[in-house]
């Protein structure tokens, strides 16, 4: 006798938009069953009936045979009556109030459908629209859940006779395939002139591609918005766009269209290798070649290039018209979010670009791309956003809703529930009247879309940010919600240790420019004794005086000035090096003044302002032009291998506090001999590996911990990073860096967030 079941399957995980539904559809075929299969904004229902061991295979099978694009997080299976099913079918989405159904980010255009678009015999030959069920916006295009054509910005897109064959048959690789288009139905392309008029060309993306040959200046529409486009080695071009956006020297990405075309001007790893190519296609920071055959106004005083594979159609397109690279950086004005509106476009960019690419698709959630470097062989994240968001990152345990605020600076906000923390879109700069709006914005939608209503709102401990402020004025409209403010550094831990999965202390290094620190200073030196509750300060820079606070972030120099009085007193005036013959007298009094007298100079402990001083006591620069940009150019032009070091030392206090005295009257003595500057450089950094890497061992001795976890924005400097964690393991130290969320601020609001769930626990 053969036994017959009925069961109720529900399916939980990213699983919406990767073919999942198809596949299931295929395997309920092969094993005869009968029932249905439907996308509801809680996960995949499948409903089957059959054969008890058929049945017991196709479940087995869903895991292992999966489209790779899906990720499961769970599956229940449950008996359900009989209801005699004459067939298996897909049925049309159903909307409940659970959207926990998790949608895909963006997808960049698989090679499939790239050679069906070279094929000339192909229907979508040359169409620049081109994708499929593996492939294509996701994120980008979605306005609701569920994961369905009518809730994407192609609605508006009916679909023709051939395309609707393709997306209703199952055996087709463009099954419903939600933004599925050809050139008779879909969006199209249009080349516009500044002024909005359309440029009358049957090749719209040919003819783009011709004016970039001849040195113009194109914006172009992709999935997250707007880039700005040049030819990459026409040097002329790419300073008119430095000029024209008013960026002078923050570096720009470009885009190959091949590795092998990359090669030519960037070295690359296997690993980085392996970013570029990965679905998600982020920037990659590369080593530069040298010499360098792209224009050097790309990514001046850097030794590093950010560079992409294309990652739609339209790139490919473009790009075969035999660019070594193009220039592809975000179309926006400086500081204010990335374009992705045509009218918006053609307003801000008027006098940015010659020529517009736009498309009658709309964006509906701009993101930008996102940046990854690799160190010790492991990616690291610049920038999270495009590709990436929003998958969430998975947590150990379940936490209460909440909203973490994230920090000012390149912020990104985070929304918890159960085990998942969904982290926002790169949102900007909040100080910008024009980003804080979209930091609204941003945090509004993503709670529409996740159905999360938080029950509590974590933020900075800082008065003035403006995020404190949203915070609590959010507190204030929401009465009963949980308002928990956390520290800046302990976040920074924090974030790392979630993402690691790790809750034990740990030894924290938190190094970066600014944040609040406990007793009202500014922290950013910071070594602490870490839990995901709580946090001791165990050592730091030692304080420095920052004379004219926010314009010594600004104008390295007066930290140069700043750490060279606090080494030398007034015997600074005595000092013949040329870092301070070209700074007036005046200047120099001006500042030592301020100092002295305390005035408008707060203190810092930060890791960044020391960099900032050692790069302006060397003459690397005095000021600066893009946040980073002085310690940049110090590991730019350090030599990474040298041994030598230069002094160091602390008390013995319970809380450490590191004097950089010696250091920075090393660094001026080797001046006065005239040693090479890229000997200086690499005497730094070895010198801060070896002064951290011991202060971990003197730590270790006073807490018995052995994990030591690094946050905070200078663990993108590679020398720093590679060789710490080198120096940390050699001393038998298991060492956590960041490899979900960025080092520095981007990652703030996860720490936030778990640090703000401890201690609602305790409550
Ligand atoms: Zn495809
Ligand atoms: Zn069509
Ligand atoms: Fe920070």
């Amino acid at each position: 006798m053969e036994t017959f079941l009925s069961k109720k399957l529900t399916i939980k995980g990213m699983i919406q938009g990767v073919g999942f539904r198809p596949f299931i559809f295929n395997l309920a075929h092969q094993f005869l069953l009968k029932g249905n299969v439907s996308n509801t904004s809680s996960g995949v229902l499948i409903s089957v009936e059959g054969r008890a061991k058929d049945i017991e295979s196709f479940c087995n099978l869903i895991p292992d045979k999966a489209p790779p694009l899906a990720v499961i997080t769970d599956i229940s299976i449950q008996n359900i009556p009989f209801k005699k099913f004459k067939d298996f079918s897909i049925l049309v989405s159903s909307t409940d109030n659970d959207k926990t159904g998790m949608i895909l980010p963006d997808i960049s255009v698989c090679d499939k459908c790239v050679s069906e678009m070279f094929d000339p015999l192909n229907r979508r030959f040359q169409y620049p629209f081109i994708n499929c069920t593996k492939c294509g916006p996701r994120y980008s295009i979605i306005e609701d859940l569920p994961y369905d054509r009518d809730k994407t910005s192609m609605k508006q897109f009916e679909m023709c006779e051939a395309c609707l064959l393709e997306y209703t048959d199952c055996k087709n690789r463009r099954f419903h395939a939600q933004p599925n288009a050809c050139e008779e139905c879909g969006p199209e392309l249009l080349l516009c002139d500044r002024d909005e008029n359309i440029i009358k060309t049957k090749n719209p993306a040919g003819k783009a591609a011709a004016l970039l040959k001849q040195g113009y200046i194109i914006a172009i529409k992709g999935i997250g918005g707007f880039h700005l486009s040049v030819d990459a080695e026409n040097d002329h071009a790419v300073k008119l766009l430095r000029e024209r956006k008013m960026r002078p020297e923050k570096p720009f990405a470009v885009m190959s269209f091949s590795i092998k075309d990359i090669k030519e001007y960037a070295l690359i790893e296997k690993k980085e290798e392996k970013s570029l190519c990965s679905l998600e296609r982020p920037v990659v920071l590369l080593q530069k070649k040298i010499p360098f055959l792209l224009s050097k106004a790309i990514a001046p005083g850097n030794s590093f290039i950010g560079v992409m594979l294309p990652y739609t159609p339209l790139h490919y397109f473009l790009l075969q018209e035999k660019f070594s690279a193009l220039v592809m950086t975000s179309g926006n004005i400086s500081n204010e979010p990335i374009t992705a509106k045509n009218k918006e476009a053609f307003e801000k960019l008027h006098n940015i670009a010659d020529y517009f690419l736009i498309t009658n698709r709309e964006i509906v959630h701009p993101l930008d791309d996102s940046v990854v470097k690799h160190i010790s062989g492991a990616p690291l994240f610049i920038r999270r956003s495009r590709g990436y968001v929003p998958a969430p990152l998975f947590l150990k345990k379940n936490i209460p809703q909440i909203l973490a605020c994230g920090g000012d600076l390149k912020s990104v906000i985070c929304l918890t529930k159960n085990n998942n923390a969904f982290l926002s879109r790169y949102i900007g700069n909040i100080e910008n009247p024009e980003v804080f709006t979209l930091y609204h914005e941003t945090i509004k939608h993503m709670q529409t879309l996740f159905n999360i209503e938080p029950e509590i709102i974590a933020h900075d401990f800082h008065p003035g940010y403006l995020s404190t402020g949203f915070a609590k004025k959010y507190a204030k409209e929401n009465p009963g919600i949980l308002r928990i403010p956390v520290w800046h550094h302990h976040a920074h831990v924090a974030a790392c240790m979630a993402e690691n999965m790790i809750e034990d202390p740990v030894i924290g290094f938190a190094m970066d420019g600014t944040g609040y620190g406990v007793d009202g200073q500014i922290w950013g030196g910071e070594v602490l004794i870490a839990e995901t509750d709580r946090f001791q300060r165990g050592a730091h820079l030692k304080y420095i005086p920052m004379p004219g606070a926010a314009a010594a972030v600004k104008e390295p120099w007066r930290m140069g000035i700043s750490y060279l009085y606090h080494a030398f007193g007034e015997d600074i005036y005595d000092l013949d090096i040329p870092f301070l013959q070209k700074i007036e007298e005046k200047k120099i009094k001006t500042l030592i003044q301020m100092i002295s007298a305390k005035i408008n100079s707060p203190l810092t402990s930060g890791m960044g302002r020391l960099f900032d001083a050692v790069a302006a006591i060397t003459g690397i620069r005095n000021n600066i032009t893009y946040t980073g940009q002085a310690a940049m150019e110090l590991e730019a032009v350090s030599d990474g291998h040298n041994k030598q070091l230069y002094k160091y030392g602390w008390d013995n206090n319970e809380i450490i506090s590191i004097d950089m005295g010696p250091l920075i009257r090393g660094v001026v003595s080797d001046i006065k001999k005239r040693v090479d500057t890229s000997v200086i450089g690499g005497k730094f950094h070895n010198t801060l590996i070896r002064m951290l890497a011991d202060l971990c061992v003197t730590m270790k001795k006073r807490t018995g911990l052995n994990r030591v976890v690094l946050s905070g924005g200078v663990f993108l400097n590679k020398i720093l990073s590679t060789g710490l964690t080198n120096a940390l393991k050699d001393n038998g130290f298991e060492v956590f860096t960041h490899h979900l969320t960025p080092a520095g601020d981007g990652g703030l609001a996860l720490g936030q967030a778990v640090v703000a769930a401890a201690l609602a626990r305790q409550k």
